[in-house]
């Protein structure tokens, strides 16, 4: 380890913290993945401050300067940060400033505001940050969600006025003012459930004014999945702007299989000119509400009950993650629950909803939520492998599902080295060029020049995810090292406590200080 030096110099200047990169690393001996997908060649990259100041191929090399820290990585892999497109850590990055679960997986952007809900005003959000910053930079699309609520309140059950459309429209203005990448809308939860297609329409197209974007977890992943692309596809069109599709998943029995045609769909809007992508998280089962279950929100029928656990989740594939109403079922599932009850599972499912409604209806927040197998392999490696889908996690910092520890060493592990579904540099680029494409933030996510200095060491032949759904926390294997702005937030499996992550706004993706 050569970083000494550099310690002892940033003592000896009395600087705070900043000498630390302030002094320069030159990373000699690297594989460097540049994060376009070209093939990954052995080279060397210097980092001066906050950024990336030269890279050199072999046989070229980088002569080390006066004062800079040398750092012979023997051979592993560096690639630019990971940034998480699709991520839930931005709701608690201020009690996790350490942002474990994203670091020690590579990322070192989370772009929040997701599935329609985003704190609001973003620009106190964004100052709070500023004043406090945490270890990895954080950008936020403006959620739908949480901007219908603020102005239809209790009452969102319904069609929005033209006069709410027009006073949503006022408060998503201000968001892309704040710097808000876009909008997100969440269709299968409330408030967004109720929402019109023109609504959506109607405010996509003030986040279009703004060079903005739009994102979505679509209104159905099941039941009514192809008109919800039918939606997306037309508010891309409409609104002219681009469309991304969040988490993509086929998550019905009926749907299996289906890859192909969703893929041949999406190609097709691609060439009539709608610029739609996707992201994905590589696992089978989803995390969310038990209301999704029941898109018509009738808790109370049984066909409906039987319907989900016939088609979207069977009883053994669902697990309590967490349930307020009776805190002994969490971490079991529906099956082994209703066979405790004696019950069928389907009038298990009514009782828990019945009883979790109840409780949120007395004003409780994170009530329950459920860990759900409903999609397969086959779809899952198809859909990952489509050149316009980047990688996410749909993560959380401190949750349930082992997705928010374990996802981008997953795809490297399990999709490239075993399953050999992408290449390791087409994997790189879906979690970094790719994904700074998708959501609008230049300067990162590229291994040149002049980009921040957000970079992942690790090491292919070893990396893979250790997290499971009974050790949700469990760190990955081969993340070697991690550097936001240029400083090491990660490495030898701890966080180094230090937080040089910056707010990415919009206007020029670059953070403003
Ligand atoms: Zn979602």
């Amino acid at each position: 380890m050569r970083r000494t030096p550099v310690l002892l110099l940033s003592v000896a200047l009395g600087g705070p913290l900043a000498p630390l990169g302030a002094a320069g690393t030159l990373l000699t001996n690297a594989l460097l993945l540049d994060g376009s997908g070209a093939p990954g060649r052995a080279g060397s990259l210097r980092i001066e401050g906050e950024r990336i100041a030269a890279v050199a191929y072999a046989p070229e090399t980088l002569a080390p300067l006066a004062g800079e820290a040398v750092v012979d990585v023997h051979g592993l892999a560096l690639a630019p940060g990971f940034i998480d497109t699709h991520t839930h850590g931005d709701e608690e990055v201020r009690e996790h400033p350490d942002a474990l679960g994203a670091v020690s997986q590579g990322i070192t952007t989370l772009i929040g505001g997701q599935d329609g809900g985003s704190e609001l005003p973003l620009a106190d959000f964004f100052g709070e940050l500023e004043r406090q910053p945490v270890a990895v930079n954080v950008a936020s699309y403006a959620g739908h969600g949480t901007i219908r609520s603020r102005v239809l309140g209790a009452d969102f059950r319904r069609a929005a006025t033209r006069t709410e459309v027009e006073a949503m429209r006022d408060l998503l203005r201000t968001e892309m003012a704040a710097g808000a990448l876009g909008l997100s809308t969440g269709l299968e939860y409330d408030p967004g459930i109720y929402s019109a297609s023109t609504e959506l329409v109607e405010l996509a197209k003030v986040a279009a004014a703004a060079g903005g974007r739009y994102i979505s977890h679509v209104r159905s992943e099941d039941r009514d999945f192809w008109a919800a692309i039918d939606e997306i596809l037309a508010i891309g069109r409409e609104a002219k702007l681009p469309v991304q599709i969040s988490h993509v998943k086929l998550a019905m029995r009926s749907l299996w299989g289906e890859a192909p045609r969703l893929l041949a769909l999406l190609d097709a809007a691609r060439r009539s000119g709608v610029d739609v992508t996707a992201d994905i998280y590589p696992y089978l089962y989803w995390h969310a509400g038990l209301t999704v279950l029941f898109p018509l929100r009738n808790f109370e029928s049984l066909e409906a009950a039987e319907f989900a656990l016939r088609e979207v989740v069977p009883p053994e594939g669902l697990i309590l993650a967490r349930y307020l109403p009776q805190p002994s079922y969490a971490g079991k599932t529906l099956a082994a629950i209703a066979r405790e009850r004696g019950e069928p599972p389907a009038r298990t499912l009514i009782e828990l909803i019945r009883m979790a409604e109840a409780m949120k209806a007395e004003g409780r927040e994170g009530v329950e939520n459920i860990i759900a197998t409903s999609m397969i392999e086959g779809d899952l490696e198809q859909l990952l492998a489509w050149p316009e889908t980047n990688l996410c996690t749909d993560g959380q910092l401190d949750g349930r599902h082992p997705r928010g520890f374990g996802s981008y060493p997953r795809v490297l592990g399990r999709y490239v080295r075993e399953r050999r579904v992408l290449t390791l540099e087409q994997a790189v680029r879906k979690g970094t060029a790719l994904a700074a494409d998708h959501v609008g933030i230049p300067d990162r996510g590229r291994l040149v020049p002049g980009a921040f200095a957000d970079l992942v060491l690790l090491d292919p032949a070893t990396v893979v995810d250790r997290a499971t759904t009974d050790e949700p926390h469990a760190l990955s294997t081969g993340i070697e090292r991690v550097w936001v702005n240029g400083t090491v937030v990660y490495e030898g499996g701890r966080p180094t406590g230090a937080r040089p992550g910056r707010v990415l706004r919009r206007a020029s993706g670059a953070a403003t200080r």
